[in-house]
C-alpha cells in the first residue's frame, strides 16, 4: 500500500528546499517520509491522512497549554475581528511586556520581535553597542537560532545534519565569535583572563536543549555572571525555549528558587520565544532599562519590525500566559517525569545502555555505555552517544501512535493537556521502541 504521504512529500520537494519550511522536520535524521499535519488539538496532532498520534513535539516548544486551547483560540479570534496587522502600538503589546515583566524581573524593558532568530540577533547588536566591543563568546551545542555570528558549532538542526556551521557565514563573522566546551570553568576563566576586556557579551542558553538535554552544572550559570560582570561583558540568558515553560520565571526563576538567597544572580538580557507566543510567531528581548534603552528610537542600536507585536500573536501569548497557573506547571511536570522514568525502564528491560537527562519538565535520551556511565555535561559526549539506536526507536513510536521530534539532539514536550490516557499510550508505545533500539 502506498502512504498518501509520499506523494505530498514528491510534490512538496519539487517546490520547496528540501519539502520543509525548517530542517527538521524532513526527517532527514531518521528516515522516512515526513507526516504532513492536518490539525492539532490538546495532546494530539492529526496527519492529511486522519492518523492522529500522541505529540511530543508540541511545535517544538511553543504548546505548553496543548494545541488549540480553546481560550487562546478564542482570544486570537476576537483579535483577528479587530484586525490583523496595524503597524502602530497596541494595549495588548504593553499588557504582554508587563505580564514578562512580572514573571521574570530582570525584564525590565521587552521589545517584541516575531522569532527567536531576531531576539537572540538583537540582544548580541545590543551587546556590542552597549559595550562597544566585539567578540561573543557561545558554547558548542547551543542553538541561538540562524544568526550568522551563533551558528558555530550549534545544536538543533546544525547538530542534527553534523554541520560545523553555516555555508554563507563570512571568516570575518566567524571571528568575532569564540566557541566554548559547555560546563566547562576553566577555559572560560582561561578566555576572559586572555580576551576579558574585548569581549561583549555571553550567550547561553539557560539550560540547553538543543543538543538533547544538557543542564548547567550548579553554580555554572552563577560563574557566567560572576566572570562578565568583573570584565565589563554582558550575559544573555537565551530562554527562547526553557521561559514560561519549565516554571513561571523560566530556567532563570528555577534557579533562583532552588537557591537559598546566597547566590542569586540577573542576566543582562533575556531572550523568549515560543511559549510567550502562544503557538504565533511572538518573541521577544528584554533586559535591564539602561541597556534596553539603547534601542531606537531612544538610542543609537536600531531595530525594528513590520509585523513586530503583531495583535494575534500578542493576543495568543497574553491568554497563554494568563493560562499558565501552577497547576499547568504542575501537570507538566508530573506527565514528564512519568514519561522519562517509563522510556529509562523500558530502555533499561531490554538492556539497552543509555541516560535520561533532564531539566524542569525537558527530558531527552542519550544512548550508549558512555553516556550511562557518566553524565552528559557538553555537546564531545553528546556527539560520542550511539546515535544510531534512535531512528529505529523514533519509528516503533511513530508506528504506535506516539509522535517524537525526529532527532537525537532535541528534548521531548509535555504539555498541561498531556492527560492520564495520552501518557498511557506513551507507555503503551516505549516497550517495543526499546525493542526496537536494542536491535539496531
Ligand atoms: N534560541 C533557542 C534556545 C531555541 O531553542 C530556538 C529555537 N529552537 C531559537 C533561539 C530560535 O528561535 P526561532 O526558531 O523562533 O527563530
Amino acid at each position: 500500500m502506498t502512504d498518501p504521504m509520499d506523494e505530498i512529500f514528491t510534490s512538496a520537494r519539487a517546490v520547496i528546499p528540501g519539502g520543509v519550511s525548517s530542517p527538521v522536520r524532513a526527517y532527514g535524521s531518521v528516515g522516512g517520509v515526513p507526516r504532513f499535519a492536518a490539525s492539532a488539538r490538546g495532546p494530539h496532532i492529526t496527519d492529511v491522512s486522519g492518523r492522529e498520534y500522541v505529540d511530543l513535539v508540541m511545535s517544538w516548544g511553543p504548546g505548553l497549554l496543548g494545541h488549540a486551547h480553546p481560550e487562546v483560540v478564542d482570544a486570537v479570534q476576537q483579535a483577528a475581528a479587530r484586525g490583523l496587522s496595524f503597524g502602530a502600538p497596541t494595549v495588548a503589546e504593553v499588557e504582554l511586556a508587563e505580564a514578562i515583566r512580572e514573571r521574570v524581573a530582570p525584564a525590565q524593558r521587552v521589545r517584541f520581535v516575531s522569532t527567536g532568530t531576531e531576539a537572540t540577533m538583537t540582544a548580541i547588536r545590543l551587546a556590542r553597542g552597549a559595550t562597544g566591543r566585539d567578540l561573543v563568546v557561545k558554547f558548542s551545542g547551543h542553538y541561538h537560532g540562524h544568526v550568522d555570528a551563533l551558528l558555530a558549532e550549534a545544536g538543533s538542526g546544525v547538530a542534527t545534519f553534523g554541520m560545523p556551521g553555516s555555508a554563507g557565514v563570512t571568516a570575518a563573522t566567524t571571528a568575532q565569535t569564540i566557541v566554548l566546551p559547555y560546563n566547562d570553568a576553566p577555559a572560560l576563566t582561561e578566555v576572559f583572563a586572555a580576551r576579558g576586556h574585548e569581549i561583549a557579551a555571553v550567550i547561553t542558553e539557560a539550560a540547553p536543549a538543543n543538543m538533547g538535554v544538557v543542564p548547567p552544572e550548579p553554580g555554572f550559570n552563577g560563574l557566567l555572571r560572576q566572570l562578565t560582570e568583573a570584565h565589563g561583558a554582558l550575559l544573555v540568558l537565551d530562554e527562547v525555549l526553557t521561559g514560561f515553560r519549565v516554571h513561571p520565571s523560566g530556567w532563570w526563576g528555577l534557579e533562583q528558587a532552588a537557591d537559598d538567597g546566597t547566590r542569586t544572580w540577573e542576566p543582562d538580557l533575556v531572550t523568549f520565544g515560543k511559549v510567550v507566543g502562544g503557538g504565533m510567531p511572538l518573541a521577544a528581548v528584554g533586559g535591564r532599562a539602561e541597556l534596553m534603552d539603547l534601542l531606537s528610537p531612544l538610542g543609537p542600536v536600531y531595530q525594528a519590525g513590520t509585523l513586530s507585536g503583531n495583535p494575534l500573536a500578542t493576543a495568543a501569548g497574553l491568554a497563554t500566559l494568563r493560562l499558565a497557573d501552577d497547576a499547568v506547571y504542575a501537570r507538566v511536570d508530573e506527565a514528564a517525569g512519568v514519561i522519562a522514568d517509563a522510556a529509562g525502564a523500558a530502555l533499561d528491560a531490554e538492556g539497552v545502555a543509555h541516560r535520561v537527562q533532564r531539566a524542569g519538565s525537558l527530558f531527552s535520551v542519550f544512548f550508549g555505555e558512555a553516556a550511562a556511565a557518566a553524565p552528559v555535561r557538553n555537546y564531545a559526549a553528546v556527539q560520542a552517544q550511539e546515535a544510531f539506536r534512535f531512528p529505529p526507536f523514533f519509528h516503533a513510536m511513530l508506528d504506535a501512535g506516539v509522535a517524537l521530534p525526529p532527532s537525537v539532539f532535541e528534548a521531548w514536550f509535555l504539555s498541561a493537556a498531556h492527560d492520564d490516557d495520552a501518557v498511557s499510550r506513551v507507555l503503551d508505545a516505549l516497550p517495543a521502541a526499546a525493542r526496537a533500539a536494542a536491535a539496531a
